[in-house]
């Protein structure tokens, strides 16, 4: 066989393997044939003194940058210089594979690459790469502890690039933040980026805008940002005087009897009035018929006071504290300052609890990630586990992913699953299988489903003689330095999913020597054990990445039994009584199937939910960027002023006569714009409980959306000519004084104070059962 033969047949191996293993992944042949001409590059610079180094970078500033992507030259210089500024800022040389990562960046993918793999540098290379051809970057992060050590931890580099870096954090005040806006590449958190934007799509003045139209957003950890808090929104809302509660509803249902009055279903997800239950209802609102059209406000108000009295319970699902109901994150374990419940739950929770109603105020407009990420042209994004959500990705935000081999090969081990009968008998088994591994000094790394369970599994642990470290979602920062030394020999640290993401493992401890590295390999390195499937694989496949990193031995496995959460929302019915041995644990190997089926069924769900939400908050954001348009156009214009000359001239003169241009300009804005976003608001709350309302009015021969566009659609297009119509009322109105107009007294009373929130996941969504049982259905269908 010739050379060419035998390449050719790697070739198309290769295609093949790309075929059959990933299927969705983009091909990066193209820029492996790069990497030579980087190479030969390298050699130039590294003759090159600082100085030079970002002389050669200045030089890329004069190409083009309008065209949307790189050329091959152009990429071959960013990774070169890339490579040259990350050995000498932070001796780290990048390897192959991570300039592969930034041209995957530079081209607008989504790269997968695995934990330990050196995102950051990758990241930052190309948001160099972007900055240095004229584009605004904003590097987004999960959590602002992440966002403030990338943004530290990548600045040396960036400043051999020549390139302005900064990260905002919620401590930041407006000048610091429009600082860090005003650099070529931004670090921030997802929900920090997305609060600014909402702060300044209700400016009123230029000056008050701190954000500055990016260009490209980098995503770390893709996956998360992207996926799963796409359906949590972000919400900015002022205060109003809060109305009255409704304690009504909340007094009647705490006299209904469970059984007689009411119903709820097993996994405690819903509760309903029974016939008996409505007539009592019926009889104490004197008389309505809640099931007619004009009862349906009632309906829906009874439905929360139920849930709120049947479904959430005190200290477990939320605090009553300083007169104030504060919600537990249940996944964190602890008060979540930011959240709240969608507003009527809230509500009906404050009223059964019989605290005055907090300040629930108006929703004065809000964003999702979505809608957020849909401002920016180029998009790109990197994660250890794209291939799983790469339908989705592609769905919502037509990104494409490149998958990136490991710079040395992944030799952990995976163990099967092993799967028992009850929830005690695995546990029994996981404590048993730490003491095995940890007799020999071998660390382990246990990844629980929530806080709850973590502080279970500790006390557990600590009977059998097993002392260990517990990660509790204290602070970002903590616990980064806490799982930095889950590697070191003898090490037991337990931790829920979500905790210390981010950081790296390193054998040995992070501070420890090339001796105490080479202790734990020998001891097979880090063992990672899940307490339970988690309702992806790609989350399961995050856990089992922190072990292996970077050509290290690892392992892991996972422990599952029949009562585990994700199996009892995706496939609860298990066939047959399965065969188990004396400890409880199932014999017959076609239970893990079972329990992979469930959670493909769950998987299933949330991408049924995700697109639901899409459909709904789609024509909303498609509203609000209209909107913005108009509102721009009011705020850096003239518009406001010439149109109230032309509607109101002999008020316009009057007005001309005692203030300056510039000052009647803000008058007129200011007007314009007040009920420009009062009417916003207003619309936001009028769709809200359309939705609402659709849903429990349940109209079979509709479908849900299609009601929902029909109210929509008018009420948008009625806002403008309102709104105009309303400045000029107002416009009519007001007082002029000497030096300046009583807009207050006209009513042009912003929000006295405003505050950002991330809506809690409604616990009862009915559109998740609802996605829930049509994925059962149309499996079941299939299957049978
Ligand atoms: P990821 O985000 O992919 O999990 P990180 O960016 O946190 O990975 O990097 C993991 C570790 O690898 C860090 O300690 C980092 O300093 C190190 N690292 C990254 N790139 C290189 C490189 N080219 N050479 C040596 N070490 C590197
Ligand atoms: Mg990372």
């Amino acid at each position: 066989m010739t050379q060419k033969q035998a390449s050719l047949l790697t070739r198309s191996r290769r295609l093949l393997r790309r075929l059959v293993d990933r299927p969705a992944s983009v091909d990066l042949t193209r820029y492996e044939a790069l990497l030579p001409a980087v190479g030969a590059r390298e050699q130039d610079l590294l003759e090159l003194t600082d100085a030079e180094l970002t002389g050669a970078a200045t030089a890329l500033r004069d190409s083009d940058g309008a065209r949307p992507t790189p050329t091959d030259e152009q990429l071959v210089e960013i990774c070169a210089i890339g490579r040259e500024a990350g050995r000498r800022a932070l001796g780290e040389r990048a390897f192959d594979v991570q300039l592969l990562g930034v041209m995957g960046l530079l081209t607008g993918r989504v790269i997968q690459m695995a934990t330990g793999e050196g995102k950051t540098l990758v990241g930052a290379i190309a948001a160099a790469g972007h900055a240095l051809r004229g584009r605004h970057v904003h590097v987004i992060s999960v959590n602002d502890y992440l966002a403030r050590r990338d943004a530290r931890w990548m600045r040396p580099v960036l400043d051999l690039f020549g390139v302005s870096v900064d990260w905002v954090e919620p401590g930041h005040g407006r000048a610091e933040r429009a600082r860090a806006y005003g650099c070529e590449v931004t670090y921030g958190s997802v929900s920090e980026i997305g609060f600014d934007l909402l702060r300044d799509r209700l400016a009123t003045l230029t000056a008050d805008v701190v954000q500055r139209t990016p260009d490209v957003a980098v995503v770390d950890e893709a996956d998360s940002v992207l996926v799963d808090e796409a359906r949590v929104p972000l919400v900015m809302a002022g205060s109003v005087a809060s109305g009255a509660p409704d304690t009504e509803a909340a007094r009647i249902v705490s006299r209904l009897r469970p059984g007689l009055h009411y119903e709820t279903d097993a996994d405690g997800r819903n509760a309903w009035l029974t016939p008996a239950g409505t007539s009592v209802v019926e009889k104490a609102l004197g008389g309505v018929d809640l099931y007619s059209e004009a009862g349906s406000r009632r309906l829906a108000a009874i439905n929360v006071a139920l849930h709120a009295h049947v479904l959430l319970t005190r200290d477990v699902d939320y605090l009553v504290r300083d007169d104030k109901v504060q919600l537990i994150n249940t996944s964190r374990g602890r008060v979540a300052e930011l959240q709240r419940w969608p507003d009527g739950l809230q509500t009906a929770v404050e009223a059964k609890e019989q605290v005055p109603p907090s300040d629930q105020g108006e929703i004065l407009d809000s964003v999702t990630v979505q809608g957020m990420l849909a401002r920016y042209p180029t998009v790109s994004g990197m994660t250890g586990t794209a291939v799983a959500v790469a339908e989705t990705l592609r769905e919502f935000y037509k990104l494409e992913i490149a998958v990136i081999p490991p710079n040395e090969p992944n030799i952990r081990l995976d163990a099967a699953d092993r799967v028992f009968a009850t929830r005690a008998d695995k546990f029994r088994a996981v404590v048993a299988e730490v003491q095995r591994v940890h007799a020999g000094g071998r660390p382990v790394l246990i990844g629980t489903q929530d806080v709850a369970e973590s502080e279970e599994l500790a006390g557990k642990l600590a009977r059998a003689g097993l002392d260990c470290v517990v990660l509790n979602a204290r602070n970002d920062a903590e616990e980064a330095e806490i799982i930095a030394e889950a590697g070191t020999k003898g090490a037991i640290t337990v931790s829920t999913q979500m905790a210390g993401r981010g950081t790296d493992i390193k054998l040995g401890g992070s501070h420890g020597t090339t001796d105490d590295y080479e202790q734990v390999v020998e001891l097979g390195g880090l063992y990672v054990i899940g307490t339970a499937r988690y309702r992806s694989s790609r989350l399961d496949d995050q856990l089992r990445g922190r072990a292996g990193r970077q050509g290290d031995p690892g392992g892991s496995i996972f422990f599952a039994c029949l009562n585990d959460e994700v199996v009892l929302a995706g496939a609860p019915d298990v066939p047959g009584n399965p065969p188990t041995d004396d400890n409880g644990e199932v014999t017959s190997p076609a239970i893990s199937r079972h329990i992979d089926h469930a959670q493909r069924v769950t998987e299933a769900a949330n991408l049924e939910i995700h697109r639901n939400t899409w459909r709904y908050t789609r024509l909303i954001e498609r509203q609000r960027d209209d909107l913005l348009g108009y509102r721009e156009e009011v705020l850096r214009g003239e518009r406001a002023t010439e149109l109230l000359r032309s509607r109101c001239p002999q008020r316009f003169a009057e007005l001309d006569a005692v203030l300056d241009g510039a000052a009647r300009d803000r008058v007129c804005r200011e007007i314009l714009l007040f009920h420009l976003d009062e009417l916003w608001s207003r619309h936001l709350a009028v769709l809200a409980d359309v939705r609402e309302s659709i849903h429990l009015r349940a109209l079979g021969r509709e479908t849900p959306i299609d009601e929902f566009h029909r109210a929509a659609i008018p009420e948008f297009h009625a806002i403008y000519p309102e709104a105009e119509r309303l400045a000029e009322a107002t416009f009519a109105e007001i007082t002029v004084e000497e030096g300046g107009a009583d807009l207050a007294g006209a009513g042009v009373r912003r929000p006295t104070s405003t505050w950002t929130y991330v809506v809690h996941d409604n616990p009862f969504d009915s559109d998740a059962e609802q996605a829930l049982k049509k994925v059962r259905g149309t499996l079941r269908k299939r299957r049978g």
